[in-house]
């Protein structure tokens, strides 16, 4: 289908008339809800629609193929979980609409072409200690949660969605002996779904290692769960600069004043924001969306760092789109939007060979 832009980024409609909006949706939705339930991101987390019957007593309005999907739990790829959040933002769109098919299961799932793999970064291979993997000389990724507050239907890590991380002991055990890393990025799943106190420890024990400069999160909570940005969070986070925060917004959509609030508070700390999207068809995969949305960060304070052409994981093939297609949008950025909306295009290679750039190709 067709692009569909939902009525909430057509007027971009003030923080009083989306709060307005978010609140009908609560009481309609979760009558026995207040307004702090809904400010509190552990109840975001518990009251997660886990089950097509949830999905549906939210969004009555679904389309025969969301339907037909939701019922065929045995084909999905993962999990469901949608936190009521994300869930006020699909029922703002139509059915079928863009932010619906990233988080609403497709029957399409349960098909795996060519060339798709369950591990399609080789992961495992290039797995030094439960849980951390280091592809390149320097720099090592620590998955230090298996859940997310949503679980995106084009994950690459679906093998290990929604299950317990390994206990990092090990992973810091070999990053205390390996001076060569300088760089360690936190990602899972998702490191802010866990408590501040498990994710504090796991910061202090990356810092008290001399040779890991830089620390990395990876999360999604900015666009599916901005309530979990708090400022006990933030006053934690703080303390283990240089910290560097890697959100992933996908959508113009997701663009909410919540998200700004949430991006405002780390920049405030002093947290610098880079943006990570996957390229995905019919969902983003055109110059308008892409231009709105990395302009959309921008004034947010979000640097947009990669646009991902879709890596090859099973059952993916009907949300990839082409690397011909990101590079057109590319060329058309070039002169077309700020220098500083232009992200990197960036294949990560099957099997572990790590991230190579398509793009910006200026030149013809
Ligand atoms: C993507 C990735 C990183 C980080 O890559 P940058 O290009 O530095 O952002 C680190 N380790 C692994 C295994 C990765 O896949």
């Amino acid at each position: 289908g067709g692009l569909a832009i939902s009525p909430a980024m057509k007027q971009s409609p003030s923080s009083q008339a989306c709060a307005r909006r978010e609140q009908v949706f609560r009481r309609r939705i979760f009558p026995e809800a207040t307004a702090a339930d809904w400010a509190d991101w552990r109840w975001q987390l518990r009251r997660r629609a886990r089950t097509a019957a949830a999905v549906a007593c939210a969004l009555p309005e679904l389309s025969a193929r969301e339907r037909l999907a939701l019922a065929k739990a045995k084909v999905w790829r993962m999990p469901l979980g949608i936190t009521p959040y994300a869930l006020f933002l699909l029922s703002l769109e139509p059915p079928d609409g863009p932010l619906r098919r990233t988080l609403l299961p497709d029957a399409r799932e349960g098909r795996v072409v060519q060339g798709e793999l369950r591990d399609p970064l080789g992961e495992k291979a290039h797995e030094v200690a439960p849980g951390l993997i280091r592809s390149y000389p320097h720099k090592a990724l620590l998955l230090a949660a298996g859940d997310c507050a949503c679980f995106c239907r084009y994950c690459t890590r679906a093998r290990t969605a929604g299950k317990a991380p390994p206990e990092p002991a090990r992973a810091l055990a070999w990053l205390r002996k390996t001076p060569e890393i300088r760089d360690v990025l936190v990602s899972g799943g998702d490191p802010l779904t866990l408590g501040d106190a498990r994710l504090e420890r796991l910061l202090q024990a990356l810092r008290r290692i001399p040779h890991v400069e830089l620390i990395r999160i990876g999360t999604k909570v900015a666009a599916t769960l901005p309530q979990r940005i708090t400022p006990a969070l933030v006053r934690m986070l703080r303390k283990y600069r240089p910290l560097w925060l890697s959100l992933h917004f996908t959508h113009p959509a997701e663009l909410t004043p919540r998200a700004a609030a949430a991006c405002r508070r780390l920049l405030d700390a002093g947290i610098p924001l880079v943006n990570q999207t996957v390229l995905l068809r019919g969902i983003n995969d055109d110059f308008e969306t892409l231009r709105r949305l990395n302009e959309g960060l921008l004034t947010l304070g979000v640097k947009p760092y990669y646009l991902h052409q879709g890596d090859l994981a099973a059952g993916t093939a009907h949300l990839r789109s082409t690397m011909a297609q990101g590079r057109a949008i590319l060329r058309q950025m070039c002169g077309n939007t700020t220098g500083y909306a232009v992200p990197l295009f960036m294949f990560d290679r099957p099997g572990g060979g790590g991230k190579v750039p398509l793009g910006p190709a200026w030149a013809r």
